[in-house]
């Protein structure tokens, strides 16, 4: 962490990668960050800025093809990210930024292009627009103050499909929609301190368990955050139902 109790959030790319509320992703961390006893730094780092290697948590959003393989361009000719997970840092990498962050994507003007390399998974273009709602059950093997994290749910538009390989493992097991491709049975990859999801809402608006997941490996503490969760749970009953 930055500094004693201080946690880096940065923000990859918001004038690129930024679709259904994103940001929120940002808010709902460095909230919940806040009622751990953290102070929060939160650095937006624009396209045509550089990527701090000093960060707790990166997080990377959604966007159309252009604005992605704009963004790809860029991410490939800058180290920051991968200098900043190699020391240590959590990402979070919703829909486009989840497909970049693996090791290729596809992009309807140029086919198929190079992702990051950090998560070892593959995209391809789909044969159907995946949108709607989606509804997974986490994998078993992440959990929070010792017990499972609850269902996820949140909501995709994606063509991509995507592929996940043996160093990473599915996010969920999903129930409803698509995920990473109709037929997959799963929603986004994890590994190490990575996740990758296709799943909007923003998710952790709609998962804060997950923003807890995250935190619990950026503060050593793996607990549920100290919060009054009514508001997110009925959020949450009523799009589960
Ligand atoms: N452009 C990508 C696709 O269509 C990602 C879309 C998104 O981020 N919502 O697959």
């Amino acid at each position: 962490m930055a500094g004693p109790s201080a946690v880096r959030v940065v923000w990859i790319y918001p004038d690129l990668l930024s679709t259904y509320g994103d940001q929120g992703n940002a808010l709902i961390m460095a909230y919940r960050a806040r009622l751990r006893g953290h102070t929060v730094e939160r650095v937006d780092v624009r396209s045509d800025q550089p990527i701090p290697a000093q960060a707790d948590v990166y997080l990377i959003g959604g966007g159309e093809d252009r604005p992605q393989r704009l963004a790809a361009e860029r991410l490939r000719k800058d180290d920051g990210l991968a200098r900043g997970l190699e020391a240590g840092a959590a990402a979070l990498a919703v829909c486009a930024g989840f497909q970049l962050f693996g090791h290729s994507f596809y992009d309807d003007e140029q086919g198929t292009l190079p992702g990051l390399g950090l998560l070892d998974v593959t995209s391809k273009r789909g044969t159907v627009r995946c949108v709607g709602e989606v509804v997974g059950d986490v994998d078993e093997s992440l959990n929070v103050g010792g017990r499972p994290l609850p269902r996820m749910t949140g909501f995709e538009n994606h063509m991509g499909t995507t592929e996940v390989g043996p160093a990473a493992r599915p996010l969920s097991r999903v129930s409803a929609g698509n995920g990473n491709g109709a037929g997959s049975g799963a929603d986004g990859a994890h590994q190490g301190r990575i996740v990758g999801t296709y799943l909007h809402g923003p998710v952790l608006a709609r998962n804060p368990a997950l923003a807890d997941l995250i935190l619990g490996w950026v503060d050593g503490d793996p607990k549920a955050t100290p919060t009054d969760d009514t508001w997110p749970n009925r959020l949450r009953a009523e799009r589960l139902a």
